[in-house]
């Protein structure tokens, strides 16, 4: 997530939205292999075959190493040896590590399939199938069974794709080496904590690439710090029972500081020549401020009253639909830090609540920039004189503002998007300077 492992994570589903324009082109809950064959239950250290490379060699010394770190946290040792026993690096995982994207998904192209009509006839009837637990969360929670329902359906959805591989292996593949073992260790204990004081058969555990669970996409440290049983049969179980899912859902969120009744925000309409500094996903004001600046509902009618802040998120910047989004759009980055991840759980549940689609049009004709074109969009504005920060090709917070600032100088609408037209731009000024 975010400049991935900077950022608090709170899960993992997405640690590639940010490449993606925060978009989850590569959305583990999406990626399906074989079930790897589960550790026969060992005991003490079992005697391993000759590792056949290096790469094994080292995680077999990191599952001996770590078990010193779990034990002193209170884990069982034949808990450990059970979970951890046999396992061994998985290659899939391995490759997905590495991977930089080399295309940017479109945001309306991640929405068309976040939000599809299909998908959105699933929710509806999923959600009726769930119409009595939903009523009782919504209860004790606060939180819309609508919102409910379409992050379920965007994790899984609906509980029909809750991930197949074994999580202590996925975490430990994560942990042992490579850019993720700040996020895949303490993980890795927290779901031997998990095993231990749900009393779940290490075996029964399946998980995502990354370490995500159950019907909601979980991490462990989530699990232990928010998950609750909501059915009443004494056990925390976010694979098998579906209220218990959705409850540990609405918990987080509540606990994050979902405002209960509040929507997560309505698609806008903004003035003729709006000046588009302001608008920024991290810029809130007071709504009544954007009333004042001309900002009106899609429809065209006054902003609806409300003592909260709003931002306005123009996700495919000033050529495509604005969304003016409140308090609650943050409580939904609070459980994946990508907006447009909090976008599209928010449109699909507006959509299975039966509102309307969205009226904006996308700017469909503008191609997404390669890697090789991140990276040097990010040079560009660098060697212009404007701070992009590291050329990683990560088109985050930095580089919005970068081009902020570039496009205001060269009075264009400083809506922070980047484009083709004004990559080219830039290239054409560093080949030929004034
Ligand atoms: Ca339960």
């Amino acid at each position: 997530m975010a400049v991935l492992l900077t950022h608090k994570i709170l899960r993992p589903a997405c640690l590639w939205l940010p490449l993606l324009l925060g978009a989850c082109a590569m959305h583990p809950a999406t990626t399906r292999v074989v079930p790897q064959p589960k550790p026969a239950a060992a005991t003490p250290p079992v005697p391993q075959p000759a590792p056949s490379t290096a790469a094994e060699a080292e995680f077999r010394s990191f599952v001996h190493d770590f078990r010193q770190t779990a034990l002193a946290q209170g884990i069982a040792p034949s808990l450990y040896d059970l979970a951890m026993g046999g396992l061994s690096p998985n290659a899939k995982i391995l490759s997905l590590n590495e991977a930089q994207p080399e295309f940017v998904k479109p945001v309306w192209d991640y929405l068309a399939t976040a939000t599809s009509p299909l998908r959105v006839r699933n929710g509806q009837n999923a959600l009726a199938g769930q119409e009595q637990a939903l009523s009782a969360i919504e209860a004790r929670y606060g939180v819309s069974r609508y919102i409910l329902t379409a992050i379920w359906g965007m994790e899984t959805n609906y509980g029909s794709n809750i991930g197949s591989f074994n999580i202590f292996q996925a975490l430990a593949t994560l942990a042992y080496d490579g850019p993720r073992t700040g996020y895949a260790r303490p993980q890795l204990l927290d779901a031997l904590k998990m095993a231990q004081q749900g009393g779940f058969a290490p075996s029964q555990m399946p998980s995502s690439w990354a370490g995500a669970f159950g019907q909601t996409q979980f991490t462990p440290s989530t699990w232990l710090a928010h998950a609750v049983d909501f059915d009443g049969d004494g056990r925390k179980d976010l694979w098998r029972s579906v209220p218990d899912a959705l409850a540990s859902s609405a918990n987080l969120l509540s606990e994050e500081g979902w405002a209960q009744g509040e929507p997560w925000g309505i698609e806008v309409r903004l003035p003729d020549g709006f000046s588009y500094e302001d608008a920024d996903i991290d810029i809130f004001k007071p709504v009544a401020e954007w009333r004042a600046r001309g900002v009106r509902t899609v429809l065209g009618e006054p902003l609806p009253q409300t003592p909260q802040t709003g931002a306005l998120f123009l996700p495919a910047g000033s050529r495509g639909p604005a969304f003016l989004v409140y308090n609650n759009f943050k409580v939904l980055l609070r459980y994946n830090n990508a907006s447009a991840y909090a976008l599209a759980v928010g449109i699909l549940a507006d959509r299975i609540a039966g509102k309307g689609e969205v009226v904006g049009d996308w700017p469909r004709d503008e191609q997404p920039l390669t890697r090789d074109e991140r990276l040097r969009f990010q040079r560009d504005l660098n060697q212009l004189g404007f701070n992009a920060g590291k050329e990683d090709g990560v088109l985050g917070r930095q580089v919005r503002a970068a081009l902020r600032a570039y496009q205001k100088e060269k009075a264009l609408p400083a809506d922070g998007f980047a484009t083709k037209a004004l990559l080219e731009r830039m290239d054409g000024e560093l080949a030929s300077p004034k």
